[in-house]
């Protein structure tokens, strides 16, 4: 089969298209032939060492929906042309984390492409359980994109609780997760409001369900408290220092600032007395469980939540979609047709 291949970790030129031996199930696992495939910035990273893979070369790639064409012993939940979507949340599957279904608190907690084969291949052979039949109706440059981004935003917005009438300010929209939170909160009844240093993004964003857009780099705690009458119930962050301060500054009392990541950097300042003054939450989250991905699944085969697909290229064109990516200018999912 063809995989494209990172063969150092100086950055996205090391990966190449290469010819690689078809990976066989063994007990308990799948082989999916994929259809489509996406891309996140988890891939540029690794392709940058951080982290650098187990092995090289190394397949990187976290998403993607195919078809099952090789199923390994013992395996019951899914058979031979199934159309699937890849769960991309990795545990062993056996510890107390684990058997309570809190496989985010495994030790053993991995994100498929980042140290296991991801899914920047023909094909590939990943546990049973990491699969769910993909709904019918859901189209496959659909399916095999949103998983990763809509359920790491999933399970943020669930752990901040958002409730409907809420307002839920999205900072730094524009990629996968962020883009995944406005149609998430939308979806959940939320007033979504976003932040963003791009005006053609505000743009897509207020087109989008958000009731107003405001620059990332300016004072948005105080325009957000003048547009929609008051602060935030939540605030999904995940830039970092560049929009800290003022991020915490747009929690109202009792405010939830959920975070998943942090593009601008990794240490941020926090003003205890403004913490406990205002009684605000600052919530950890990563990834998903297997029952939220489920969850997201059925939402978005409902038609309620459409996270959106930006570009999708031909397989061949991985240089050309990592760039893309690179570049910041997408709005929502980069994703590649395999087949
Ligand atoms: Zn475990």
């Amino acid at each position: 089969m063809r995989a494209w291949q990172l063969h150092d970790t100086t950055g996205p030129d090391a990966f190449s298209l290469d010819e690689v031996p078809t990976p066989e199930p063994g007990p308990g696992e799948v082989r999916v032939a994929l259809r489509v495939v996406a891309l996140n910035h988890l891939d540029l990273w690794v392709s940058r060492g951080l982290p650098a893979p187990d092995h090289l070369p190394h397949i990187c790639g976290a998403d993607g929906a195919g078809v099952v064409d090789a199923v390994g012993e013992g395996v019951t939940t899914v058979g031979l042309g199934d159309e699937v979507i890849v769960n991309p949340s990795l545990s062993c599957g056996t510890c107390r984390a684990c058997l309570a279904g809190d496989i985010v608190y495994c030790r053993s907690y991995a994100i498929l492409g980042e140290h296991r084969p991801g899914t920047l291949a023909e094909a590939i052979v990943i546990p049973a359980r990491n699969v769910i039949r993909k709904p019918a109706g859901l189209d496959w440059e659909l399916a095999g994109s949103f998983g990763l981004a809509t359920g790491t935003a999933y399970r943020m917005l669930r752990r901040a609780r958002l409730r409907a009438g809420e307002v839920l300010l999205v900072v730094g929209v524009g990629g996968g997760v962020s883009s995944a939170a406005l149609a998430l909160g939308r979806a959940m009844g939320a007033r979504v409001f976003v932040t963003s240093r791009s005006p053609d993004k505000i743009a897509w964003a207020t087109a989008h369900g958000a009731e107003a857009g405001f620059d990332s780099s300016g004072e948005f705690s105080k325009e957000l408290k003048a547009v929609a009458g008051r602060p935030a119930d939540v605030v999904v962050e995940n830039v970092g220092p560049a929009t800290w301060g003022q991020s915490v500054r747009s929690a109202g009392p009792g405010g939830r600032i959920v975070v998943c990541g942090s593009t601008s950097g990794p240490k941020v300042e926090l003003t205890m007395p403004v913490l406990f003054f205002k009684q605000l939450e600052v919530i950890g989250s990563t990834m998903f469980t297997h029952a939220e991905f489920a969850e997201v699944v059925d939402l978005v085969a409902s038609g309620r939540v459409h996270p959106p697909v930006d570009r999708v290229f031909a397989f061949a064109d991985l240089p050309a979609a990592l760039a893309h990516l690179d570049s910041g200018a997408q709005l929502g999912k980069v994703a590649l047709r395999v087949s």
